[in-house]
């Protein structure tokens, strides 16, 4: 009934802050879990410093939920 559309190779991205390092990268949203704890491991001892941008938090949950098909109340 509904169209879902995945498209491979245009992932979306997602900024993650470190404010103790005064950086910014985006990561893929596939990579991001990942990423944010391999920066804290290897820079700050595994204490939670970087995390993805509080601006974008809402947005990614709707992003996720779309990728994974949460929306969609299939009935
Ligand atoms: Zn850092």
């Amino acid at each position: 009934m509904t169209n879902t559309s995945e498209s491979d190779g245009d992932a979306p991205r997602v900024p993650v802050v470190c404010p103790d390092c005064d950086t910014t990268s985006r990561v893929p949203l596939s990579d991001v879990a990942d990423a944010v704890e391999r920066h804290n491991d290897q820079l700050h001892d595994g204490d939670d410093v970087a995390e993805v941008d509080p601006d974008v938090a809402d947005r990614i949950a709707d992003l996720v939920a779309t990728e994974l098909g949460l929306l969609e109340d299939g009935d």
